[in-house]
């Protein structure tokens, strides 16, 4: 939203947005804790009343066409773009296409954990999507894995919903999160964090009975004889987001393979002509002031791209 009004502002007459999703705001919506827009509002907000300052602005610029549960599905070089509406797979020759796709959960698959394969283990985000946005508590008695942001932030959320919060692991010495998260997500809370530790087995048939931890050395490999078990019901998963970015590699860019982001020298950019890339699929952040700060700066290289003019007040478009 922030890239397609700063294009709209720059000079570009008309702006598709689509969103595969049903609402705009993204991972906004399923962030009802607050601590957003302290330096682009000067103001604390929710997620949600982030988002939605920028709703308002998308649905009053009549240059700017809203397309919902519009799912991109294909990108050429040439900035030709499919994507699948209900009902329809539609084209556009676009002439300049900004990637604004966000990030997708590492999963526990990609650690590895071992042990069986119970149900009851969820991706942080998912279960905080399945929480705050269907009202659905996974479990009763949880165990995080990983201490990021949505980690802390997901046990902050799992507490005040009454499901007692056994511990949050972590593999690294220190937290990888905001350090006002770690206080008021997991000391204010009175959550253990164990740093240091791994998890070396999830068990359980059915559903998820228990977690076996394990204290690791600089190493990062196992101490002999510190393991303990946690019994729990539900493991949630924080270990990392992938920013998405096939459709950028259809087309042909440069990806980092490690980073799964676009090479290029400047921020926004990609090696293809035309084709920009903005917020967490470009670089993943930890705040939205600065995604939105740098997706703005994508529009505006966008309509640079276009050629595009700034009207000047009271001159007709
Ligand atoms: C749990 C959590 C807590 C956070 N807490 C804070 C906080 O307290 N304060 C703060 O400032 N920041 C916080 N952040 C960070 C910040 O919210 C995000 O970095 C930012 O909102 C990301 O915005 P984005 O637009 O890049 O990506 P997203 O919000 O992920 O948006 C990407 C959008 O693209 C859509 N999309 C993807 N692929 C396609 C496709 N092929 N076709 C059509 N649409 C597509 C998706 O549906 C989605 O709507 C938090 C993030 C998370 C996950």
């Amino acid at each position: 939203m922030a890239a397609a009004l700063a294009a709209r502002a720059a000079g570009v007459r008309d702006v598709l947005l689509l969103e595969r999703d049903q609402h705009l705001g993204g991972i906004l919506n399923q962030c009802i804790h607050p601590g957003f827009g302290l330096h682009h509002f000067k103001e604390e907000l929710t997620g949600p009343q982030y988002a939605d300052r920028f709703v308002r602005q998308v649905r009053e610029d009549h240059g700017i066409e809203v397309s919902l549960r519009s799912f991109a599905v294909k990108l050429t070089k040439d900035r030709e773009l499919s994507y699948l509406r209900p009902g329809a797979l539609e084209q556009v020759k676009a002439g300049a296409v900004i990637l604004a796709t966000g990030c997708r959960e590492r999963t526990r698959e990609m650690i590895p954990i071992p042990g069986s394969r119970p149900a009851g283990v969820y991706p942080a985000g998912l279960a905080q999507k399945m929480v705050n946005m269907e009202g659905w508590i996974p479990g009763k008695e949880a165990v995080i894995v990983g201490s990021g942001d949505i980690g802390l932030i997901m046990a902050r959320r799992m507490a005040l919903e009454g499901v007692k919060v056994k511990g949050v692991v972590e593999i690294q010495a220190a937290s990888r999160g905001l350090v006002r998260n770690v206080v008021q997500c997991l000391e204010d809370f009175s959550i253990p964090l164990y740093l240091r530790h791994r998890i070396s087995a999830i068990h359980g048939r059915d559903r998820v009975e228990r977690v076996s931890v394990v204290r690791v050395d600089d190493g990062l490999k196992d101490v002999p004889g510190s393991g303990f078990e946690m019994d729990c019901d539900t493991v949630l998963v924080s270990v990392g987001l992938i920013p998405e970015n096939e459709l950028l590699e259809m087309a042909g860019a440069d990806i980092d393979r490690k980073t799964n982001t676009p090479v290029a020298e400047k921020v926004n950019l990609t090696s293809v002509p035309g084709v920009f890339a903005c917020g967490n699929a470009c670089r993943v952040y930890d705040l939205v002031d600065w995604v939105t700060r740098d997706s703005s700066l994508a529009g505006r290289m966008a309509a640079e791209f276009l050629g595009a003019v700034p009207e000047r007040p009271g001159e007709l478009a």
